[in-house]
């Protein structure tokens, strides 16, 4: 039983705010054929969306058979999508080069079953669907009814409680919908299906309820249900999901959001093609938006870099299997990993990739959304407070461990070694618009102002609130050096908490690179005090 209760969601898109829900509430019954109905705009994928978890709300309460999801977890969430849902959507989100059956075997590809299994899973699901006889067809060599039934045996083929079904035949003729909705009427004998449809005529002959919203507000509901409000509502953890490797990857990629995880990551994610990997596992979910917001997640954090230098780190992992003939009996022969990787740094010619990128013949912008250069510049940074002043960028918190932003090693380690907290704006403000909310203060508009930017959670990295001075620096050159030392030592346990005042006006020196000289009379020779810790002469500030 699903509970959905008060629900309100508004989308803000710039300065229009728009109520996709309306204090919703919907209580769903285990097996039945629930049609939603409405106008275009009504709300109706926004609520699906929402049952389905791939959509967050502002307030209300989803329950799931007695229990509340507000103190639900990523994981969580992922468990949910993977075990209890099924999804189907008007466009039918097949692979087009892979077999029918490939797939739907894809969907269980991450749950962690034995191959033969999958086959004949997947087999029985087409089979249900009346596809048996043609697994091995692609989809191009298919009706759109037909790739609309293999879509949900794809749905069901992790034999899902919930399935939800947007729009299921809005690409279909009446004929070919009449199948699809046989099948689905099928399919809601023994489970929820939720189906959003624009066909009040369809709705009214197969489903069992007919739910219909307008303005993100229920007006009519054909067979309403509903449960003691005193039911407990308990939160219990869902434990973890068995699609392990897409939510392995989620989680990886949370806790990695450090700096130093993500510019590992970064270096990572690009070589060895993990984007590509999620993309190809949300797409045979059919997962639409989610598919969208981890591309776009992912493009944000992970854009496309190309760097002056680069080394490839895949033929370190992949040198073994390419070709590579066996050692002759009773020799041990070398295998070059570590030199290889040296030696094979590969240098790019930028300044000449700029002229192109900029020239009329480049046809590139189609594909991207935009395009930034970056260049080496290390803004050298310090905070004053209480009279103590001490270089924030580059970050040296770690040099007691030997990680220093050394610029002798060239940009190539720098990059992935650096633990600097500041970075760049990036010149395109819709990378930062569409992507982050404003939660205090206001966008930088000066090149000396910052931004402070939180996780999805709310959180702050400590290592950030070291740097703007918010947590005793002092106290991590402390835990640093007595790590170093092999001695043990202890940290707060209690996390700390803070008001958005905390972060607004906060101020930074930052120092050109030319004040560090002084101009020496006696001798006609300028001096260079940077490496001197009691010559800060600030020239300018910075303000967060
Ligand atoms: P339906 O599926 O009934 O056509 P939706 O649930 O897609 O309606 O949308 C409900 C309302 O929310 C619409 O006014 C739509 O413009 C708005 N909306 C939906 N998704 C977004 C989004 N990602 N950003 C901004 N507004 C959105
Ligand atoms: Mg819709």
């Amino acid at each position: 039983m699903l509970q959905i209760e008060h629900i309100s969601k508004t989308y803000r898109t710039g300065d229009l705010v728009q109520r996709a829900l309306d204090d919703v509430s919907l209580c769903l019954r285990d097996s039945e054929f629930v049609a939603i109905l409405g106008p275009s705009g009504s709300g109706k994928t926004t609520l699906l969306n929402v049952i389905g978890g791939l959509d967050r709300y502002d307030s209300g309460a989803l329950i799931i058979n007695g229990v509340s999801t507000e103190q639900y977890r990523d994981r969580d969430w992922d468990s949910y999508r993977n075990h209890s849902i099924g999804f189907v959507f008007q466009s039918y989100n097949l692979i087009p080069h892979q077999s029918i059956l490939a797939n739907v075997e894809l969907a269980l590809t991450i749950s962690g079953i034995p191959r033969s299994e999958r086959r004949r899973r997947a087999a029985d699901a087409l089979a249900r669907v009346g596809l048996g006889n043609q697994i091995h067809k692609r989809p191009s060599q298919l009706s759109g009814g037909q790739m609309q039934r293999v879509a949900i045996a794809r749905a069901l083929v992790n034999d899902p409680d919930i399935l939800l079904a947007d729009e299921p035949t809005g690409a279909l003729d009446t004929e070919t919908s009449v199948q699809v909705m046989d099948l689905l009427r099928e399919v809601a004998k023994d489970r929820l299906v939720v189906m959003v449809t624009h066909n009040p005529e369809l709705a009214e002959q197969y489903a069992t309820r007919i739910v219909r919203l307008r303005d993100g507000k229920i007006t009519d509901d054909s067979d309403p249900f509903t449960v003691a409000s005193s039911l407990p509502v308990e939160h219990r953890s869902l434990g973890r999901a068995s699609m392990s490797f897409l939510t392995a990857i989620s989680l990886s990629f949370n806790n990695l959001r450090t700096k130093l995880g993500r510019t590992l990551l970064t270096a990572f994610a690009g070589s060895i093609g993990i984007i590509g990997i999620a993309m190809i596992l949300s797409l045979s979910t059919g997962v639409q938006n989610y598919i969208q917001s981890i591309e776009e997640d992912t493009l944000k954090d992970y854009p496309l870099e190309i760097t002056d230098s680069s080394i490839n780190f895949a033929s370190m992992y992949t040198q073994q299997d390419s070709g590579e003939r066996s050692a002759p009996e009773g020799v041990v022969e070398e295998w070059q990993t570590v030199s290889n990787l040296f030696t094979r740094v590969s240098k790019n010619d930028l300044a000449g990739l700029r002229s192109y990128l900029e020239s009329d013949e480049c046809s590139v912008y189609d594909y991207v959304q935009t395009i930034e250069y970056n260049y080496n510049l290390v803004p050298q940074i310090y905070t004053d407070r209480d009279g103590e002043i001490r270089q924030v960028n580059p970050d040296h918190s770690f040099a007691a461990l030997g990680f220093t932003t050394n610029d002798s090693m060239g940009s190539l380690f720098s990059s992935f070694s650096s633990t600097d907290t500041f970075r760049p704006m990036p010149d395109d403000e819709r990378l930062y618009l569409e992507q982050y909310e404003l939660k205090a203060g206001r966008w930088p508009q000066r090149y000396d102002e910052c931004a402070v930017v939180l996780t999805s959670t709310g959180h702050v990295a400590d290592i950030t609130l070291y740097v703007l001075g918010l947590k005793d620096p002092k106290e991590l050159d402390t835990l640093v050096q007595s790590f170093a030392a092999g001695e043990d030592s202890e940290i707060e346990s209690v996390p700390g908490q803070y008001s958005y005042d905390d972060f607004l006006g906060l101020e930074f020196k930052l120092v050109h690179s030319s004040d560090y000289y002084t101009y020496d009379e006696d001798y006609n020779v300028w001096t260079d005090h940077s490496e001197d810790p009691a010559y800060p002469s600030f020239s300018r500030s910075a303000t967060a």
